[in-house]
């Protein structure tokens, strides 16, 4: 059987393989498929391959690694992930602890289980439970990440789900759903799969001092916008807040698997509160502090902010050039999406892109959405953006 037939015969069909690219081997923002055409990918696995994809420092990293000890249980000490859990707190510059998951649902569950221990007494007793969240948000597919998730449509069919979650239409609709059992709010400063949508600095920041009035939890989920993904390591720290809790995943192991919940409440859990079997194991936290060597150096070179510049430039540039497809250019640093018109499908360029040979992305009901490796090079950005203008010349 071809691969295609494996997949299509024993994978679960849970994702829409629109493509039949079968990519191999990839090098920094360039991708092979099995034919050996080259790609340029603008999308980086969905914000995961944040150093690029064969990235030397990193495969020797995880090989060294994988050579000495991939895990142990969390029973023992295990240094990379005491060492990346100070990094964190170190590069963020919060007062923080971490603890480590495998993914960005399983932090998110994490950060809601915080939350909930947060509005519960020592005996057991719920005062407050209740978590808002906006609407067009994405917080995961776990049962109560995707209760959390502020989407109608993604709770058709699975539950019944847990109680205690509630939707604001956006930041200052939060203040009025806010009763005596609201024990935190949970959002995205850039709602990644609802559209590439940042909040309003000064709006979020209100937010944050509010809830510290009220003694309400700021949840921040940065599994998208987290690791350098905006510019600052962590989206928190461009909107200039200190969040309670934060999670991260996607970026920070550079396409390892792992998740991430920092928090400033380092006495919250007790031993058997919480765990996996997985998370922090030595691999991934080895991988991370390398994924974090890596872009803090490429940040300090002033390459990163340089690249983000150029890139948004561009972008912008297609909105005037292209007036009949592009409503508007969004998004902050590498998390940047073209609005497409109305009558015009985001799908039908996204496929015309991918016929050029250039990866870029859906979010949202009509966005185009970019999420560059944030070690992309001028000239992998030039030419993924000539094969993408190409595609545009050609709809
Ligand atoms: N939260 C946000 C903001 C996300 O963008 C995603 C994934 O797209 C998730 C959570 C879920 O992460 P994962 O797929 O690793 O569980």
């Amino acid at each position: 059987m071809s691969i295609k037939e494996l997949d299509q015969t024993y994978v679960l069909p849970t994702y829409a393989r629109n493509y039949d690219a079968h990519f191999v081997r990839g090098d920094n923002a360039m991708l092979y498929d099995a034919q050996g055409r080259d790609y340029v990918d603008f999308g980086s696995g969905i914000a995961v391959c944040s150093v690029g994809h064969g990235n030397p420092r990193l495969a020797e990293a995880i090989c060294d690694q994988a050579k000495k000890l991939i895990h142990v249980s969390n029973l023992y000490l295990i240094e990379p992930q005491a060492r990346l859990a100070e990094r964190l707190a170190t590069l963020t510059g919060y007062d923080v602890r971490t603890f480590f998951a495998n993914s960005g649902a399983e932090a998110n569950e994490g950060a809601i289980k915080i939350a909930r221990r947060y509005g519960t007494d020592e005996e057991g007793n719920v005062k407050r439970y209740k978590i808002i969240t906006l609407e067009h948000s994405f917080h995961g597919r776990t049962i109560t990440a995707l209760k959390a998730t502020g989407q109608e449509a993604m709770h058709t069919y699975f539950g019944p789900f847990p109680d205690g979650f509630v939707y604001a239409r956006d930041i200052e609709h939060i203040y009025e759903l806010i009763d005596d059992h609201t024990v935190a709010v949970m959002i995205e400063l850039v709602q990644g799969e609802g559209g590439v949508q940042p909040m309003e600095k000064s709006q979020v920041q209100r937010l944050a001092a509010e809830l510290k009035k009220r003694d309400i939890l700021l949840i921040v989920d940065e599994v998208q916008t987290g690791i350098y993904r905006t510019g600052e390591v962590l989206a928190s720290n461009l909107y200039e807040i200190t969040p309670d809790i934060v999670t991260l995943a996607k970026g920070l192991g550079g396409g390892v698997p792992i998740g991430a919940i920092m928090t400033t409440l380092k006495e919250i859990l007790k031993p058997g509160d919480h765990g996996s079997t997985f998370g922090g194991n030595f691999l991934s936290t080895r991988a991370a502090l390398e994924v974090l060597d890596i872009l803090e150096a490429h940040k300090q070179s002033g390459e990163l902010d340089h690249m983000m510049i150029l890139f948004e430039e561009r972008l912008k540039s297609y909105v005037q050039k292209y007036p009949d497809l592009f409503e508007k250019e969004v998004g902050v640093g590498f998390m940047r999406g073209l609005r497409v018109k109305e009558g015009k499908e985001a799908g039908d360029i996204i496929a015309a892109a991918f016929k050029e040979r250039v990866v870029v992305l859906k979010a949202g009901k009509n966005t185009v959405r970019f999420l560059p490796v944030l070690t992309m090079t001028k000239e992998e950005m030039e030419l993924g953006f000539a094969r993408f203008d190409a595609a545009l010349a050609a709809l």
